[in-house]
């Protein structure tokens, strides 16, 4: 009989096997009575609990998600609930960036023998989600294309590279040379305002070598398909990052990378730049000088200031120089310690959960799922054997729902938790620009605030923190039932 009066809402449980299933079904023998909302999965162990399990109910309609298992140091497993936890905490971290209301999840452990705990537990949860009421739904939120002004501060000095050592660079990797297979660079590109990739494999190329704000790409995207061969980069701070991340998850060997760095002065956005272009036909030329970029097109002058049309991720760069490097050039660029939100984000911190939801529902129905936001980024190292393709078990659709769509974003943005190094290629790479490094720089803030102020991708000696557990998590603190 139900406890609570009124409609009956719909609240997912995940229950371990050996503990908190073992304790509802004591509840049930002792016949206590419980809210009849639940609707029980049981699953091994809380470790098998994929945090998209969560997302995934809460956007196809649950009202909330309750995830329950053994006490910690109980675990069937030993230490399934451990690895639990850290990951439980970081999705309850995420939530509320997609507009969901983070009181709508929660976790607990009730051991076998806990009838009478697991009673209260369902009653006081699923009390709490009436009184929040029903969910609402990303299908029926109210679209918001609105993007709020974003405060630009930077951390550092801005500038265009232009006294950058390029000429001691391309003499130190003619040089090198003759060890490695090639260098991977940035050349020219398709107009005068892009550059692309480039392979050194002759001085010639070597001399094709470009440096300045329009060197975009993070080229450690290439790096894992040469492992096991001698090859050198040229890289940027948040490169260098890549790299260093890479090197944690052994996907690269060090002793293999030869690793070049000029410190870095920001590079050019050039979905801001677009918007100040306007239409045009051809960019004719891109001429530089220290602070600021000037874009001929059609004839007609542009002039950027670095401060103002930089890429979000430059404005709290705390890394222009590299964080691993075997040869570095050029004057280090100084770095001022502050608390920084990024500004995509804090664009987000400024909305209501409900303008989030409404946020997204409208970026998302401009989305062209062609998947270019993760096939650019160099974490992304499963991309063959993505989830999201997979028909057994079948998680998306291939449809064009915005459900789904912001789904896959919360895949991307969920597996790259704590190894995330807010490199923006995800971003950068989106052809209609959909701002969903937000979505990432979020789990970097939960990653931070849950696990000592960790950053990925600095050293390269450290374990991912969701690679890992502690038995006390200093940060965490549970929620008292
Ligand atoms: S984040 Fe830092 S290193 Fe990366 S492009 Fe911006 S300023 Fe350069
Ligand atoms: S998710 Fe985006 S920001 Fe993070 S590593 Fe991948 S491409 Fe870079
Ligand atoms: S790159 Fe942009 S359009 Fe393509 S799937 Fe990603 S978010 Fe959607």
């Amino acid at each position: 009989m139900p406890v609570l009066e009124g409609k009956e809402l719909r609240i997912v449980g995940f229950l371990c096997n050996w503990c908190s299933y073992g304790g509802a079904d004591t509840a049930g023998v002792a016949r206590a009575g419980q809210p009849t909302d639940l609707r029980v999965i049981r699953v091994p162990c809380t470790g098998r609990v994929d945090p998209l399990f969560i997302v995934k109910a809460l956007l196809e309609g649950a009202d909330g998600v309750l995830v329950s298992g053994c006490h910690p140091r109980d675990c069937h497993y030993s230490v399934g609930n451990f690895y639990a936890r850290r990951r439980l905490e970081v999705v309850r971290e995420f939530l509320p960036v997609i507009g969901i209301d983070p009181r709508r999840f929660a976790y607990t452990w009730v051991s076998a023998s806990e009838g009478q705990r697991w009673q209260e537990v369902v009653q006081k949860f699923t009390a709490e989600i009436h009184d929040l009421g029903p969910a609402p739904r990303l299908e029926d939120a109210k679209p918001l294309l609105r993007l709020a002004d974003m405060a630009l501060t930077s951390l550092h000095p801005l500038g265009t590279g232009e006294k950058a050592a390029l000429a001691e660079l391309k003499e130190a990797i003619k040089a090198k040379l003759p060890e490695l297979e090639f260098v991977i660079g940035w050349q020219q590109g398709y107009d005068a305002a892009h550059t692309v990739p480039l392979f050194m494999k002759t001085p010639e190329d070597v001399d094709k070598l470009v440096w300045g704000p329009l060197n975009v790409n993070n080229l450690a995207v290439y790096l894992p398909q040469f492992k096991g061969r001698k090859v050198g980069i040229v890289v940027k701070g948040c490169d260098s990052r890549s790299i260093a991340e890479l090197l944690q998850e052994k996907l690269i060997n060090r002793e293999d990378v030869t690793i070049f760095s000029i410190p870095c002065e920001g590079v050019l956005d050039m979905a801001r730049v677009n918007t100040e272009l306007g239409r045009y036909t051809k960019i004719d030329s891109v001429t530089m000088d220290e602070a600021s970029v000037t874009i001929t097109a059609d004839g007609k002058e542009h002039r950027f200031c670095m401060t103002e049309c930089a890429q979000g991720k430059c404005y709290g760069c705390t890394t222009p120089g590299a964080v691993i490097a075997d040869q570095r050039f050029g004057t280090p660029v100084e770095v001022t310690p502050a608390a920084h939100t990024p500004p995509e984000l804090a664009m987000l911190d400024a909305m209501s959960l409900e303008e989030r939801m409404g946020f997204w529902k409208a970026q998302m129905e401009r989305c062209l799922r062609c998947y270019a936001c993760r096939n650019a980024c160099p974490m992304c190292v499963c991309r063959d054997y993505c989830i999201s393709d997979a028909r057994d078990p079948h998680w998306m659709s291939q449809g064009e729902s915005a459900r789904d769509k912001l789904f896959f974003q919360t895949i991307h943005a969920l597996h790259l938790a704590g190894r995330c190094t807010g490199c923006g290629e995800c971003q950068r790479a989106c052809p209609v620009g959909i701002p969903i490094l937000a979505l990432r720089q979020q789990i970097a803030r939960a990653v931070g605030k849950l696990f000592g102020g960790y950053q990925s991708g600095i050293n390269p000696e450290a374990i991912p923190p969701l690679l890992t557990y502690a038995v006390e998590e200093p940060h965490i603190h549970e929620r008292d039932w």
